[in-house]
């Protein structure tokens, strides 16, 4: 059963989990236990194909699904009509590190790994609970999130995507990448303020009974497909073990043998399925979370003070480009053992003064999984160079701001687990900070397209097919909204 990390609505079904988004009290819905995997099912994903072990480890949590059901969602998400590489998510040796790069797919972030099977897990939620309402998924993105959903979700029977927007919050790419998605149930509106605006407005809107009230009367009921959803974050636990198996299948590491992830974070849940997989038994030493300067988590992560009251920053990382992080609030529930009541208080505490403090207990058992560090632009444009230059490895900004985070662990605590940086996105996508950090001169003037071509000519790597034909796509969205009219932008959407 799934229920509510703030104690407020009753448990439900994983496809109920999955539908609704969020539970009826506004907080996030979570397994009431985390299944424990034996040593021989790890070593089992040893000699699997990425899709096996994805029904291997989401079976354990989409409990209500059937075998027939899961292994349907997975083939029509996870393959080479998708996927430009055989084996989804390749682990990369560079150096002495591994980079597991989780972007191959159609809109080359590591989005889609989730993106790709939400829409078939919700789809056939839809079925199993006899739903008969439109369902309408509103997005809030920093950029990366909704250029994936859109892609997941373009042309689904029974579903209407939203998505909005941060106007000058998105890397031109990414604008491109949405203002021309095609399919008949997609919105797409840029809206004027940052992503922090677009997810409280969409949160706000969640959270609006009278508003919800309206929606259903016309037949309309609203899902999520951000991170909040279970249904993105059971999907993200998998390339975990995926990475791990492949570790010891290249004989980089001996079973059994502990590994870390350092992980680029903006909302915590990508890194949070990390820590998933590691309550589950996976041997993982340290999740190492990664910021830019918007560094709020690792202020938290080694004070335990959670402020958001500090200046936003726009940077080279904008995925990451995010002050509060919702899916901290189902650490806090795994770290408090479920303590409802005292999450409901933080993220009130959170809600009215921007702050919270879980005090030294709490904080001591997080950082027993955890480790924190940041990096600002200057020295992420430095990282791309270095490597790029050791090794010929072409990382974008993100995964940048991972390699750094991984050097500093290393060199701060002489840790000498193998560490496996997980790398949320292709260079390409982030052209032209990355051609500034190879040649301060290489970028100036040059359209898009012949920067994206230039990369292509430097990393000896192919410009993603979903990127290059943006050259030649129509503009079919250029609604642009303040960021309180969100509710009747939907309305309007809607026809209602
Ligand atoms: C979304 C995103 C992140 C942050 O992931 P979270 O799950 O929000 O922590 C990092 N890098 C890229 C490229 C992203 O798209």
């Amino acid at each position: 059963m799934y229920i509510s990390t703030r104690g407020g609505a009753d448990g439900v079904s994983s496809a109920m989990a999955i539908k609704t988004g969020i539970a009826s009290d506004g907080g996030l819905f979570v397994p009431d236990f985390t299944p424990k995997v034996a040593k021989e099912w790890l070593e089992g994903l040893v000699s699997m194909s990425y899709q096996e072990r994805a029904f291997a480890v989401l079976r354990l949590f989409l409990t209500d699904y059937t075998d027939e059901e899961l292994a349907d969602c997975i083939k029509a998400a996870y393959n080479n009509k998708k996927f430009d590489a055989a084996e989804i998510a390749p682990l990369i040796k560079s150096k002495e590190n591994y980079v597991l790069e989780l972007w191959h797919g159609p809109t080359s972030a590591f989005k889609d790994m989730a993106l790709q099977l939400l829409p078939q897990l919700l789809s056939t939620a839809l079925v199993k609970t006899d739903e008969k309402a439109e369902i309408v998924i509103l997005v809030a993105t920093s950029g990366d999130t909704g250029k994936a959903a859109l892609e997941g979700f373009k042309d689904v029977e029974q579903i209407q995507i939203v998505v909005f927007y941060p106007e000058q919050g998105v890397s031109e790419i990414q604008r491109l990448q949405m203002i021309s998605q095609e399919g008949g149930n997609v919105s797409v509106i840029a809206i004027k303020g940052n992503f922090d605006d677009a997810q409280t407005g969409v949160k706000n809107i969640f959270n609006d009974s009278v508003f919800n009230d309206v929606l259903a009367q016309k037949g309309f009921q609203l899902s999520s497909a951000n991170s909040i959803n279970w249904g993105r974050l059971a999907p993200q636990i998998v390339y975990y073990f995926s990475a791990y198996a492949d570790m010891v299948k290249g004989g980089h590491i001996s079973q059994g043998a502990p590994v870390n992830f350092v992980v680029p974070t903006g909302n915590f849940g990508n890194i949070l399925a990390g820590f998933y997989a590691r309550t589950m038994g996976l041997p993982v030493n340290k999740l190492v979370c990664a910021s830019n300067a918007n560094n709020v988590l690792t202020d938290f992560l080694r004070t335990g003070i959670y402020d958001r009251n500090r200046t936003f920053h726009k940077t080279i990382s904008p995925s990451m480009d995010i002050l509060i992080s919702s899916n901290l609030e189902r650490l806090l529930y795994h770290i408090t053992d479920g303590n409802t009541a005292q999450i409901a208080k933080w993220m009130n505490d959170l809600a009215m003064t921007g702050r919270y403090d879980i005090g030294s207990i709490y904080l001591a058992k997080i950082q027993e999984a955890f480790w924190a560090d940041w990096a600002g632009d200057p020295t992420t444009l430095d990282t791309i160079q270095k490597v790029h230059k050791d090794s010929k490895y072409l990382l974008d900004p993100h995964s940048a701001v991972a390699y750094t985070a991984a050097k500093n662990y290393q060199a701060q605590t002489g840790d000498k687990t193998p560490s496996i940086i997980v790398s949320t996105a292709s260079p390409f996508k982030f052209n032209t900070s990355v051609l500034a950090a190879l040649d301060e001169t290489v970028a100036q003037d040059k359209t898009e397209f012949a920067m994206l071509q230039t990369l292509s000519e430097v990393s000896g790597w192919m410009v993603p097919q979903g990127l290059a034909a943006l050259e030649n796509k129509k503009i079919r969205h250029k609604l642009v909204c303040e960021k309180g009219q969100m509710p009747e932008v939907v309305k309007d959407i809607l026809k209602i």
